[in-house]
This record gives C-alpha cells, structure tokens and sequence, in this order.
C-alpha cells in the first residue's frame, strides 16, 4: 500500500481556513479517555471532543455497530426510510417526552429546525405576526445565520448582518425580563438547560417554571436546546428530567453519536404535522450509518448503572478539584452537573482560561474553555477513575504554572 501523505500541524495554517486555532500537536489514535498523538505522546482527555465522545474513544459498542452497519447500508435518501432510523426514533420517543423526531446531522441544523417548525406553528396559528422568539444572553445555539442570531454573542453574528429578525434577547436566569418579553406574538421561547458554551451555567429550576408557564399562557413553543446537556451528560437521560419542565420541543446532538455525527429534533404529536411533506428537509439526516452508531450509544448509556455512573463521577471530580483549589486558590466556583463542569476562574486570574488548558496540553490533558474566564471539563461518561486520578495529577502541573 502507498505510504499516507505525511502531515504536520503546520500544514493547518497553510491549508485550513482559519477559523480554529486547534492545539500545536496532533491525535492520531484513541482509546477510552486516553489518546496519542503524532509523537507517541499519551493525553488524558478530559474535553471528550467537546461532549461528544460519551463512551470515550474507539469503544466496542459503537466500533461494532459502525464496522457491522458499514458492510450492510450507508446511505439511501430519505426517499426511503431504513431500519436504524426507526428503531433510533423509537428508542428516542419510548425514553423521552416526545413522539416524534427529526433527524439531521449537528446540534446547529437540530436547532434550526426546532426553529423553523416554531415559525411554521406560529403562522398557522392564525394569530398575526405570531413569529417571535425570545432566547438568552450569551447562550449558544450554534452557527447558521438562524442560530447563531438567537445565540447570546453577538460576537459570533455581528459580521453577518442582516441577520433574521423577530428575536429578542432577554437576560438568563431573569423570569421578569422573560416575561417582559413574551407576548401572543411569541412563537417559541429556546433555552438551554444549562448554558454550556456560555460558561456552564445552570437555569433554575424556578425559570424553566416560569418559562413553561409563560409559554403555555401565550401560546408559545418551548424550545429545550439540549444539544450538550443530553444523552446522559448530567446523570439523567435529558437534563429537563431533572427539572420537572417538559418542552415542547427538545434539541440533541453531540452525545448523541459517541462521536459520529448526528442530531435530532424532539417533539410532540400536537406540533410534529405543522412540518408536512416537503417543508422540511435533509440529505443525510437520519442516514443508516449514524443512526445504528447512535442506537447502539443511546442504549449503552441510557442504563441505570451509566447515568447513576455520570452522578458518581460528578462527586468524585468535584472532591479532586476542591482539593487542588484549596492548593492553588485560583477557582471561585466550580458547577454544572454530572460531566459538564465548569471552574470559574478568580478575578486575579480573569481571561486565563486558554492559558490553562494549553498548560494542561504541555503536561498530557486535554481541557477545554467556556468563555474566557471558565475551565470546562466534559469527558467520556464512563472515564475510569484511575484517568481522573491521572488527569487531575496533571492538571494540578498546569495549574502551578498559573500561580507561579
Ligand atoms: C454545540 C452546541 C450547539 C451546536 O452544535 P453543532 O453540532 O456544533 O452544530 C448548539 N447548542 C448547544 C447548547 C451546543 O452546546
């Protein structure tokens, strides 16, 4: 066989549009909440491919289902349906609220059809002008020009103007601002269970009530944008099971796939035919390939043993964390929930977030940021202790380097 085209991470500058600036080495193999790369160097992963990697890397389960599904069918068109598709639906609407689903490739395009569909209920509601959607200050919904304009960063849509109108930001977390803003002209409200990019910041418990009420008074959809928080990421199945607040539409991805990519819309029988044929779409969604890898993830996790596992490691990263920040007194306060944790870094130490985790890169670890001033760790769902115990030893490297 021919030799590979050898590469190196400088080749990304020169071939790459610019817009990551990915870590000065690069991974060529993985195994569990391990992987090497081009040097033979092993890092233990803590940013799981940013909520992704839910069984960690090159597990058997979804090895098996990709490897088996990979000899059978790839691809078809949603001019025909196939078998992992349906019994990924039913797996999706048997566990959750839902029952219907949507299928699609990424977080960003879940979104956009939660978005699209709350449009399309609003205008056949009859209700005139019933197209506004509230979202939240510095949340994150991803990077088309409709999600990225309900996002809370202006940052990240500014550049694109004229971006679509009819949505209103209100601050997080503020249900006297929400309701300020929601109105019989309110077509959805979108909100995430935790902002994650954000900062890892959980809602309240009391806001997401509130929401709910305010969207059932005016007639609005409420949109749980669940991409990072689901599939086991908290320790429940969804984050909106532990939170008593049903949506009317739910938003997954990341996890969904362990790794290949996949996303899905969530909804009910009242709203699901406001999307009839042809009004909606996609090429590969639902496509054989990613729905058998996330059928076989999706029932790997959804276990007592898995999630009750999630809420273990919760504890057992937070007791390793407090006990470096009582060293190193560079944490004000480490949250989130199950596997999505975020430590907020002291003011003395405001903007440093990426410094640490290019340190943590230099000692073997891979970390990722939530915003300037948060370290964000979301690793596989079942990372063995033993790799926590080492990430952290690592870790606590990186963060002398910060104090000194
Ligand atoms: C990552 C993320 C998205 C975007 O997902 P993509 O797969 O990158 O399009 C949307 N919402 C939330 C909450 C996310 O964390």
């Amino acid at each position: 066989m021919e030799q590979p085209i050898s590469v190196t991470r400088s080749n990304f500058n020169d071939w790459m549009v610019p817009v990551f600036a990915p870590a000065n080495f690069i991974p060529v193999r993985g195994e569990g909440s391990r992987i090497w790369d081009q040097e033979n160097k092993e890092y233990i992963d803590f940013a799981g491919g940013i909520a992704v990697n839910a069984l960690g890397h090159a597990h058997p389960v979804a090895v098996n289902a990709l490897t088996e599904q990979a000899t059978k069918l790839w691809h078809v068109g949603n001019g025909y349906t196939n078998e992992p598709v349906l019994r990924l639906a039913k797996q999706l609407t048997e566990n959750t609220f839902a029952d219907k689903v949507f299928f699609c490739n990424s977080g960003a395009e879940a979104n956009e059809a939660a978005l699209k569909l709350a449009r399309k209920v609003g205008l056949d509601s009859g209700v005139a002008g019933k197209s506004g959607i509230v979202a939240f200050n510095n949340a994150f919904h991803g990077r088309t020009l409709f999600t990225v304009s309900a996002g809370g960063q202006p940052k990240y849509s500014q550049d694109f103007a004229p971006l679509p109108n009819g949505i209103n930001h209100v601050a997080f977390n503020d249900l006297e601002a929400a309701k300020a803003a929601i109105n019989e002209q309110t077509c959805a409200v979108i909100v995430e269970p935790i902002q994650g990019e954000g900062g890892v910041i959980p809602a309240d418990i009391e806001f997401l009530k509130g929401l709910r009420a305010l969207c059932d008074e005016f007639g609005a959809l409420l949109i749980f944008d669940e991409v990072q928080t689901g599939v086991g990421r908290t320790g429940s199945l969804y984050a909106y099971m532990n939170s008593g607040v049903t949506p009317d539409i739910l938003t997954t991805a990341k996890a969904l796939g362990g790794g290949f990519p996949v996303g899905a819309m969530l909804t009910t029988d009242k709203f699901a035919p406001h999307f009839s044929v042809g009004t909606h779409g996609t090429t590969y969604g639902g496509n054989p390939l990613a729905s058998a890898v996330a059928g076989a993830v999706f029932e790997f996790i959804n276990t007592p043993e898995v999630l009750e596992g999630v809420k273990h490691r919760h504890q057992y990263f937070l007791d390793a964390l407090n006990i470096l920040n009582a060293e190193y007194q560079v944490f004000d306060e480490i949250r989130g929930q199950g596997l999505l944790i975020g430590c907020v870094l002291k003011a003395e130490y405001a903007g440093k977030a990426k410094d640490i985790t290019t340190w943590a890169g230099e000692e073997g670890l891979l970390a990722l940021i939530a915003g300037p001033n948060v370290v964000r760790f979301t690793p596989s769902l079942i990372i063995p202790e033993q790799d926590i115990d080492e990430g952290i030893a690592r870790l606590k490297r990186a963060l002398a380097k910060l104090a000194k």
